[in-house]
C-alpha cells in the first residue's frame, strides 16, 4: 500500500494573516506536486466582512480557502460574539476539520485568538508550526500575550522574525532545535504590493495631498474596552488634526465602541476624515505618503518603519522593540497629540533593513526550510525523548537521575554514583 503523503494544513484567521502569508500560501500551493506533499488552506472565520476578508483575497490574488470554519459568522447569526464562545466553537470546528483532513502538521501566524486551536491539534499529537514566534510585549494584560505564549510552547517548530526573538523562546525553555531565524515576512508583502499601491488614486478619493496627513489606526483591547481611554485617545487625535489633517479607518469593532460609549461627537467639525476599514492597496498608499502614522497595529508599525514614515505607537508596550531601535517608532501610552507632533520633527535616516536583516525573501526562506523538514521526516522525531535528553528535569521525569535520591538508595541497597545517569532499581 502506497504511504499517503504528508498533509499540511495552514490554518489562519484575521485581516494580517492573508497579508503576511500570501507568499508563503502561494509557495505551498506550488510545491506540491514536486515534493509529494498535500497543502490545504483553512480560513477559521474569524475575519469574515467582505471589507476583513474578501477584499484581501481579491487584491492580493490568495485563492479561497479549502475549508472555511465560519467562526465570525456562525457567533453574528448566534448574537454571542465573546471570546469563550468563538474558542469554544473554534475549537470544535477545528477537531472536525482534523477528523475531515486529518493532517501531519498544521501551519499557523501571530498571536490572534485564531492560534489558540493549536490546543486542540497539539492535543491530538498533531505537529503545530508557528510563524512569528517569540514576540512577547511582557504585558500580561493583552490577549495576544497569552495566545503568543500558548501557541510557542505547544509548537513542534518556530520561525521567528529576529534573533532577538529566538534568544526569548530559549531562555523560555523551548528547544533550539524548533526554532529558525528566517526575517520579516511582511517585507514580502510591501516587496511584491508596493507598485500596485502607488497607482492607487486614494489620496484623491479623499481629498488629501501627499505628506500633508497624518494615519491613524487603533484597535487594540487596551486603546478601545475602555471608555475613558478611547475618550482620551479621540481627543488627541482631534488635537492633531488641528495641526495635519488625520484619515482614520475604523475596525467595526472600534466603530461598535464609539457608539456604545457615545464618542462619535468628540471628532465632530475636527479635520478628521473616519472611513471604512480599507482594501490593502489603498491603505499601503495612504501610509506610504503620510507625513507620519499613529497606530497600536504591529503590522502597521513594521510597514511604517519599511516605508520610511515616522510611526508613534500608541500602547503601553511592543512586542517588537526593533523598530524604536532603529529609530523608526516613537513608543507612548499617553498624551497622543505631543507625541505625534514630535514626529514632526523625526529623523528619518534609519536602517530599514532591520526587519530582514539576512536580507532575501522571508517566505521563501521558510518554504524552503520548511520542505526540507518535511523530507527529512523532522515531525516523526520533533517530540521525541532523545530530544530533551540533555535536560536534568527530562531525564528524571522518565526515571533517569544523575544523583540517584537517597529514598531510592534505601530501597536498593545501593550507593548512588555522582555524575553518571543511575538506572532505578527498577530497571536493575
Ligand atoms: N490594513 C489595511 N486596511 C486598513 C487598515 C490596515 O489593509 O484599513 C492593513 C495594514 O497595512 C497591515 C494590516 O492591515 O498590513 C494590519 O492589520 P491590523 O492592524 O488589523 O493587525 P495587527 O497588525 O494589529 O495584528
Amino acid at each position: 500500500m502506497s504511504k499517503r503523503p504528508f498533509t499540511l494544513v495552514t490554518l489562519l484567521g484575521i485581516r494580517p494573516d492573508i497579508i503576511r502569508l500570501h507568499k508563503l500560501l502561494h509557495l505551498l500551493d506550488e510545491g506540491q506536486r514536486r515534493h509529494g506533499y498535500r497543502h490545504f488552506y483553512v480560513h477559521s472565520g474569524q475575519h469574515f466582512d467582505d471589507e476583513l476578508s474578501g477584499v484581501f483575497h481579491r487584491e492580493l490574488g490568495v485563492r479561497s480557502p479549502d475549508v472555511n470554519l465560519r467562526v465570525g459568522q456562525t457567533l453574528r447569526r448566534r448574537g454571542r460574539t465573546d471570546s469563550v464562545r468563538q474558542s469554544a466553537l473554534l475549537f470544535e470546528r477545528t477537531a472536525a476539520m482534523l477528523d475531515r483532513l486529518r493532517p501531519d502538521a498544521v501551519l499557523y501566524l501571530g498571536d490572534t485568538n485564531t492560534v489558540l486551536s493549536s490546543l486542540v491539534v497539539a492535543k491530538r499529537n498533531v505537529p503545530v508550526i508557528h510563524v512569528e514566534g517569540g514576540g512577547r510585549s511582557f504585558d500580561w494584560r493583552m490577549p495576544e500575550e497569552k495566545n503568543r505564549i500558548a501557541i510557542d510552547h505547544l509548537a513542534d517548530l518556530i520561525y521567528c522574525y529576529l534573533g532577538r526573538y529566538r534568544e526569548i523562546l530559549l531562555a523560555e525553555g523551548v528547544d533550539e532545535r524548533r526554532v529558525v531565524v528566517a526575517g520579516n515576512i511582511i517585507v514580502d508583502a510591501l516587496e511584491r504590493f508596493l507598485p500596485a499601491a502607488k497607482n492607487s488614486p486614494v489620496l484623491e478619493r479623499l481629498g488629501l495631498e501627499s505628506a500633508r496627513y497624518a494615519l491613524c489606526t487603533l484597535h487594540r483591547e487596551e486603546n478601545i474596552e475602555s471608555a475613558e481611554i478611547l475618550a482620551r485617545k479621540l481627543e488627541g487625535i482631534r488635537d492633531l488634526s488641528a495641526t495635519l489633517p488625520v484619515v482614520f479607518p475604523l475596525m467595526p469593532r472600534v466603530r461598535a465602541c464609539l457608539r456604545r460609549y457615545r464618542l462619535e461627537g468628540i471628532l465632530k467639525g475636527s479635520a478628521v476624515t473616519v472611513t471604512r476599514p480599507l482594501g490593502f492597496l489603498e491603505f499601503l498608499k495612504l501610509e506610504q505618503s503620510a507625513r507620519l502614522i499613529v497606530t497600536d497595529s504591529g503590522t502597521v508599525q513594521e510597514e511604517a518603519c519599511l516605508l520610511g514614515i515616522p510611526c508613534l505607537v500608541t500602547r503601553r508596550s511592543t512586542e517588537r522593540p526593533e523598530t524604536i531601535a532603529a529609530g523608526a517608532t516613537l513608543l507612548a501610552e499617553h498624551d497622543l497629540c505631543r507625541h505625534a507632533l514630535r514626529l514632526l520633527r523625526w529623523e528619518r535616516s534609519w536602517d530599514r533593513a532591520v526587519l530582514n536583516p539576512m536580507g532575501g525573501s522571508p517566505s521563501e526562506r521558510i518554504y524552503r526550510d520548511l520542505i526540507a523538514r518535511i523530507r527529512s521526516n523532522f515531525f516523526e522525531r520533533s517530540r521525541a525523548f532523545a530530544w530533551g535528553e540533555a535536560n536534568r528535569f527530562v531525564r528524571e521525569a522518565h526515571g533517569i537521575f544523575d544523583r540517584l535520591p537517597e529514598s531510592a538508595c534505601r530501597l536498593a541497597g545501593s550507593v548512588p554514583r555522582a555524575g553518571a545517569a543511575t538506572p532505578l532499581p527498577c530497571e536493575s
